[in-house]
């Protein structure tokens, strides 16, 4: 359970209604590069729970998420949360983000690193503080607190992560491929603490792997070439979300995704390096 503190009673006079009644309200979304369209008109409206982003490399999801956090502005359509816009200072106090990029400073220790995350959110020092020791324990991190990030491996750099995108208690956690390059164990252990640090919140997170999904997401959103041709519970799916995946995408994606090697769903919604356009950071966090 998250502890009511000024910050959410604060956020939740924004509109009156109870921190589980907050909503993400996507109106009719796009994104046009030139004349491509990478988010065609994506409506949405997430409550509190788990969101789970399916779909092939290129199919939109980093794009569509980059919007939802406010670092790329849409071509056309509204978000909101709690009522206010995406742009606005008080949509931004009440959002936690993992880009999938994140840059760690390898010279400071985990817990240096969140105060100083603390600082730029605008933290009151001793509410920082405090904030930073109760996640560093709620991540896993209190015993190697004060080492350097260099010294972490990759499942503690992504844990770090979430931690720092907790800072504020947010409504709305997004993280962008946040079980990458994780090794199984790792993963096992991300899932409970997203499963965690979900509680109350509306978290989406995008995955290319098919499992992530099933072991932590109550919804599903499946993205197709910019559009949004899915969303639903995890159990209408009937609990095979493979076939049912390659039920929705049909051979069509199967034949341009699929020419890897591996075995399993992976190899259908594989991430590869060249889903990164040079073009993307210009409007980075
Ligand atoms: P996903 O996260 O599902 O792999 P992305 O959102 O990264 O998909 O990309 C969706 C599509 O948008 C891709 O075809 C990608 O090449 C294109 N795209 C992304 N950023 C840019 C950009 N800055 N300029 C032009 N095309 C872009």
């Amino acid at each position: 359970m998250k502890r009511m503190d000024e910050q959410t009673v604060a956020r939740e006079g924004h509109n009156g209604a109870g921190r589980d009644n907050v909503k993400l309200r996507i109106d009719n979304i796009s994104k046009r590069y030139q004349n491509k369209t990478v988010v065609d008109r994506i409506s949405l409206t997430l409550s509190t729970g788990v969101y789970g982003l399916l779909g092939a490399n290129g199919a939109g999801k980093t794009t569509l998420m980059r919007m939802i956090c406010g670092i790329l502005r849409s071509s056309e359509g509204q978000i909101t949360l709690a009522g206010q816009p995406v742009t606005s200072e008080s949509y931004r106090s009440m959002l936690g983000y993992l880009p999938q990029d994140f840059g760690y400073y390898p010279d400071f220790t985990g817990r240096e690193f969140l105060l100083y995350m603390a600082a730029l959110k605008g933290l009151p020092k001793s509410r920082a503080r405090h904030k930073s020791g109760e996640l560093l324990e709620l991540v896993g991190l209190a015993g190697q607190a004060d080492k350097k990030i260099k010294t972490y491996s990759g499942g503690m750099k992504q844990r770090l992560g979430i931690a720092q995108a907790l800072l504020n208690d947010p409504c709305l956690l997004v993280l962008d491929e946040p079980t990458a390059g994780l090794d199984p164990k790792e993963r096992v252990r991300f899932r409970d603490l997203i499963a965690r640090a979900g509680q109350g919140s509306i978290v989406l997170l995008s995955t290319h792997i098919v499992s992530d999904v099933e072991h932590i997401a109550d919804s599903i959103l499946m993205m197709r070439e910019g559009r949004l041709i899915y969303q639903g519970k995890w159990e209408e799916s009937r609990g095979d979300l493979e076939a049912f995946y390659l039920e929705q995408f049909g051979d069509g994606q199967q034949a341009r995704a699929g020419k890897g090697t591996e075995t399993g769903p992976e190899r259908f919604v594989r991430k590869t390096a060249d889903s990164m356009d040079a073009g993307e950071g210009k409007e980075g966090w």
